[in-house]
């Protein structure tokens, strides 16, 4: 039986990751952070709360790295710990650089210590990419981000080759391109989204007060993401990978679908709020996940609207106080 580490095993990735590698047969350690309060509900959503050994800790505290390794042996590590939301990046810059970037390194360091045949996985993002000139993003695409979380994210992306290259580590960045599902977390536009239109559906509220609805994102479902995850840990060269749809739609857009299958019309519910534009925002993101197809054999399965309807229907469950 193969064994994982997953360290963020209670996100919204690290929870479809978890039951992905279950499935496969995987005896599945789960680094989680030391709370008064049980954060395991996306684990329980899915229905594997009681299949995890959970191991405590934080990225930021190496010693507690070091325990998780040694404790779980893995063959495979991925890491998806991150202060992982744009937003909150503008308000606690710092924190985020400690997380989301040298994080990384206190975890890359503690491989080559206590195993360096491990293979590990990185949480990459396409914000790395910023505002680029590229209309389509690639792996040999530019950097150039424009928020903290993406700078931080940078840091931990160029850690994570220069491993690979120096060390000789089997270390891989996935680039993932931004992906939903019902357990998205409420700070995401998406997840604000379709939570705000089952309380609209159910008479909780009438208005959804948004930010720019111009901005165009390539949106994919997290399970399908997740694959792509486990599959660069399985070949025979470690490599990075852009993890992508290659469709992109608006903020609006997505409104319109996310109220429509609700059976409302967005225009008399979403209003602009200034407030909530951000500093310094990011147009239109593609990816261009054609290296992953060719290498992994991966694409996408899940239809935009598709996932918009699945995350409707999980909040207009919850909503009634039946999900
Ligand atoms: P998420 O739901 O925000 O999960 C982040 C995880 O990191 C949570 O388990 C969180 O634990 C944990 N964490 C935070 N600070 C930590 C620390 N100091 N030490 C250990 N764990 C810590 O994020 P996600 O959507 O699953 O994304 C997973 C990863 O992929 C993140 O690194 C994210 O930045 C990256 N990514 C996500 C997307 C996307 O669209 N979802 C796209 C590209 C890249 P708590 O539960 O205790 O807070």
């Amino acid at each position: 039986m193969k064994r994982a580490l997953v360290i963020g095993v209670t996100g919204q990735d690290g929870a479809y990751l978890t039951r992905l590698l279950l499935d496969k047969g995987y005896s599945v350690f789960g680094l989680k952070r030391s709370s008064s309060l049980s954060n395991t509900e996306r684990l329980r959503y899915l229905g594997i709360d009681g299949q995890v050994e959970f191991l405590e800790g934080d990225v930021t505290d190496q010693e507690s790295i070091l325990r998780a390794l040694h404790a779980a042996e893995p063959e495979e590590v991925y890491n998806l710990a991150a202060q992982s939301s744009v937003g909150v990046s503008w308000q606690q810059p710092v924190l985020t650089a400690h997380v989301t970037g040298a994080g990384v390194i206190t975890v890359l360091e503690s491989i080559r210590k206590v195993n360096p045949a491990i293979r590990f996985y990185q949480a990459s993002t396409s914000e790395m990419f910023g505002d680029s000139a590229e209309p389509v993003q690639s792996e040999i695409t530019s950097f150039r981000p424009r928020n903290p979380y993406a700078v931080a994210k940078l840091l931990a992306h160029w850690a994570t080759v220069n491993y690979r290259e120096s060390f000789g580590l089997f270390a891989c960045a996935g680039i993932l391109f931004t992906h939903e599902s019902p357990i998205r977390g409420l700070a995401f536009v998406t997840r604000k989204i379709t939570h705000g239109v089952a309380r609209i559906k159910r008479g909780l509220a009438s208005k959804l007060l948004l930010g720019n609805l111009a901005a165009r994102r390539d949106w994919g479902f997290a399970g399908d993401y997740v694959e792509a995850m486990w599959l660069m840990l399985q070949v025979r060269e470690p490599k990075d990978y852009v993890v992508a749809t290659g469709r992109t739609a608006s903020i609006e857009e997505f409104c319109r679908l996310a109220f429509a299958h609700a059976g409302l019309d967005w225009c008399e519910h979403v209003e602009v709020d200034e407030s909530l534009m951000r500093p310094a925002d990011i147009r239109t993101q593609c990816g261009n996940a054609a290296r992953a197809k060719m290498d992994l054999g991966w694409e996408p399965r899940t239809e935009l609207e598709r996932l918009v309807a699945m995350m409707v229907d999980a909040d207009l469950a919850r909503v009634s106080g039946d999900g």
